[in-house]
């Protein structure tokens, strides 16, 4: 009896595999610091193995994958006609650029105790408005996406690793563009605004938006803000202008991407063509 159903389960699933690959079209690399973008018709649910997914009209969903992930993944996505299909997504291994610092002043420099203080709450701040990312199945971004500057110079992206006297940082988890100070901001797509702050220790004066599905975009540094949360805004629109605010060295405009808290990078979304 458990081998009988063993081979209907199996036959099921290579027959639902068949017409899966005619079903779903996949927008996107599917590797690691990557997001996608999936579109089919008449899907009820999907889920990437144990996170539900929001879905579009029935028909747009995206997922993504944090820089350093790695492993098999498998998306289950159900129609209307019943039909399950499932995919087993084998992630890639990816490399980074690794940029060695050697600093002797920065070698014994603490955090006074006070400014830890500022860190926290500013840190609390930016979970708490994440916590309201993707609590739409609208697809605000079926608008296609764009570089939020025009103009510039690449000077940081994403994934770098930066060695300081030996000692592994942070990883660098934008594109950093510099413009000179005061260029227009665009939003890469259209969005809803989520969060928008008053000089931050690290970040400065920031804004994220919320594309929908858990998507969303964060633009670093600015010497303005001119959206207010809670505010639509459509691809294009401007929304700030480039600065050096927070901790950073000069002009430049620091821009993130992230499914949810997964950062992914921005150059990849850029060749995402999907309409
Ligand atoms: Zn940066």
């Amino acid at each position: 009896m458990t081998k009988i159903k063993y081979i209907t389960f199996s036959l099921i699933i290579i027959i639902y595999s068949f017409s899966y690959a005619q079903e779903i079209e996949f927008y996107g690399n599917l590797a690691p610091g990557n997001v996608i973008i999936a579109e089919g018709n008449n899907i009820q649910w999907a889920w990437i193995d144990s996170t539900q997914l929001r879905v579009d009209s029935k028909k747009l969903f995206a997922f993504g994958f944090d820089a350093k992930e790695t492993g098999s993944k498998i998306l289950k996505v159900k129609h209307d006609k019943g039909l399950v299909s499932l995919k087993k997504i084998n992630l890639p291994s990816r490399e980074y650029k690794v940029q060695k610092i050697n600093n002797k002043k920065q070698q014994f420099s603490t955090t006074p105790d006070s400014l830890m203080t500022r860190i926290k709450r500013e840190r609390e701040v930016a979970i708490n408005a994440m916590k309201k990312i993707g609590k739409v199945d609208t697809a605000y971004y079926k608008t296609g996406f764009m570089i939020p500057i025009k103009g510039g110079v690449i000077t940081g992206v994403f994934g770098s690793q930066r060695i300081l006297n030996g000692v592994p940082k942070n990883m660098h988890n934008g594109l950093d563009i510099a413009v000179p100070r005061g260029t227009p901001v665009y939003a890469m797509t259209d969005g809803v605004v989520n969060l928008t702050t008053d000089n931050f220790y690290y970040a400065g004066n920031y804004i994220v938006l919320d594309h929908g599905q858990g998507l969303n975009s964060l633009y670093l540094h600015l010497s303005q803000i001119l959206v207010k949360e809670g505010q639509h805004v459509k691809k294009g629109e401007i929304i700030g202008k480039v600065g050096t605010t927070g901790r950073s060295t000069g002009p430049h405009l620091h821009w993130g991407v992230q499914w949810y808290s997964k950062r992914v990078d921005p150059a990849e979304l850029l060749k995402i063509k999907y309409n």
